[in-house]
């Protein structure tokens, strides 16, 4: 190792800055973020510089550099663009034991600037030593991405709860196992997922608690993961992903949303198979207790969103129940993604007011749908899981008075490459729907908007717009 790394206090220190062009603008904006005493000498400098030194953000010397110029300064940054004059001025300070860096020229260099994320206060700095910058900043870009955005308020609020576990908990050691709970834990994800309430009760538990060693405690991300296209994932369904240490999934599942989990989670499928019996939800409510109270991070992953006839709501329950921690972080639902990737807008000002989604199975579980609200001009009527009882929906909805003409539609398998869309009207959509052959999962759309499908569509096979016109 050539360089060592540290990170150096400049608070009212005076740094000079050699040069006045862009490439020592770019050295100034950053050591503006510093509280150092910035000097700057070039006999040509940018007009924003002028600017600056006119805020009082910095001092200026519009002249040629001077040795006396290194008094009493602790940081040189060389930037000229003549390399003469920059190594002699390097070799001046040298002399002097001041810290100096050539920008793009490590050999003339005491120290080198690295690419940084800052998140302030904290700060990741990456360097290759000097021997590529692109690749340093690419590296910095990839570190960018996994670095939670939250993560400088993230050490605020850690270094504020110190106070509190020096009160509560005696032990270094016993305060260290709790900050490692805090930061391993749900706590520092619901932090990052922007939800600083929730983690300082969760802090505030485990403190209360805490007289022994406190035990990791787990928890289960409700996780929504989309339609089917994995780009509907949410940002936060995919750091829940990458967080997880074991994945509950339903079928409908798509696998390329499976890929992007942490490479080493444990992903368990619970899902059923049409027509086979999969885990009872007894059963998967029991697992996620039973997970989440071996100190796992789990996350249970549900085809749409999880709230939307996704039973998520029972297993919530359940957990309440058992007190474990949760979150829910919502998904697109069937419906939303199949009418957008089928341009059928589900409201629309000249068509439909309201739209419904209702469970097409729904027979002797839970209520009646409202099958006249349903049938009423202006409403858009989403039936889910409704395939196999089509003949009876349909039935249901001309007796209580919509109209046979009325625009129908079956969306399947939506939004990924398989996506069919079959259009027809009430009266036609069951002999329309059997000659397609469509397969599940699949989605009913009854209403006026419908008809926009035609005009609009824009994905897949029926994509509205006549390329040939184009050529
Ligand atoms: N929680 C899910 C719905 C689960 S119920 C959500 O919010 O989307 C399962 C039903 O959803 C299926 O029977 C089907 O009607 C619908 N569905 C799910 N994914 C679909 C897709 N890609 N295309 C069409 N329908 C889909």
């Amino acid at each position: 190792m050539n360089y060592f790394p540290v990170f150096f206090d400049l608070t009212g220190q005076k740094v000079l800055v050699v040069g006045g062009g862009d490439v020592a603008l770019r050295k100034i904006s950053l050591l503006e973020r510093t509280s150092a005493l910035i000097t700057v000498v070039a006999p040509d400098v940018a007009p924003e510089l002028i600017a600056r030194a006119a805020s009082g953000k910095l001092q200026l010397a519009v002249r040629e550099f001077i040795p006396a110029d290194l008094d009493g300064v602790r940081l040189v940054i060389v930037a000229t663009s003549r390399r003469a004059v920059n190594r002699w001025i390097a070799n001046l300070s040298e002399s002097r034991n001041i810290p100096v860096n050539v920008v793009d020229d490590p050999e003339a260099s005491r120290f080198i600037v690295p690419a940084i994320i800052d998140r302030d206060p904290v700060l990741v700095a990456v360097s290759t030593g000097g021997t590529s910058p692109v690749l340093a900043r690419r590296l910095r870009e990839r570190l960018e991405a996994l670095i939670p955005r939250r993560i400088g308020e993230l050490a605020l609020w850690l270094k504020a709860l110190r106070s509190a576990s020096r009160r509560k908990l005696r032990g270094t050691e016993e305060r260290r196992r709790f900050f490692e709970t805090i930061v391993d834990g749900p706590a520092a994800q619901r932090f990052a997922l922007g939800d600083a309430q929730g983690a300082e009760r969760i802090a505030q538990q485990l403190l209360a608690t805490t007289g022994a060693a406190p035990r990791a405690a787990g928890d289960v991300t409700l996780v929504g993961a989309g339609p089917g296209d994995p780009e509907l994932l949410t940002l936060k369904a995919l750091r829940a992903l990458q967080d997880a240490d074991v994945i509950l999934h339903d079928r409908l599942v798509a696998p390329e949303v499976l890929d992007l989990a942490r490479r080493d989670a444990a992903r368990i499928c619970v899902g059923k198979a049409a027509g086979k019996e999969g885990t009872t939800q007894e059963e998967i409510n029991a697992l996620l207790v039973k997970l989440a109270n071996q100190g796992k991070r789990v996350v249970r992953l549900k085809g749409g969103d999880p709230f939307v006839f996704g039973r998520g709501g029972e297993e919530l329950q359940a957990l309440a129940k058992a007190q474990i921690n949760f979150s829910v972080v919502p998904g697109i639902t069937a419906a939303l993604g199949a009418a957008a990737y089928a341009g059928i807008p589900l409201t629309h000002r000249d068509f439909a007011h309201s739209v419904s989604f209702v469970a097409g199975h729904a027979h002797g579980q839970g209520p009646e749908p409202d099958w006249r609200a349903l049938a009423t001009p202006g409403a858009t009527a989403v039936f889910y899981m409704g395939l196999a009882r089509l003949d009876h929906i349909v039935e249901k909805l001309l007796q209580n008075g919509a109209l046979g003409e009325l625009p129908a539609g079956i969306i399947a398998q939506a939004t990924t490459p398989n996506q069919r869309v079959i259009t027809a009207t009430l009266a036609t959509i069951i002999d329309a729907s059997s000659k397609a052959n469509v397969s599940s999962p699949a989605l009913l759309v009854v209403g006026d908007v419908v008809a926009l499908h035609s005009t609009l569509a824009w994905f897949g096979a029926s994509a509205a717009v006549d390329l040939s016109r184009t050529a």
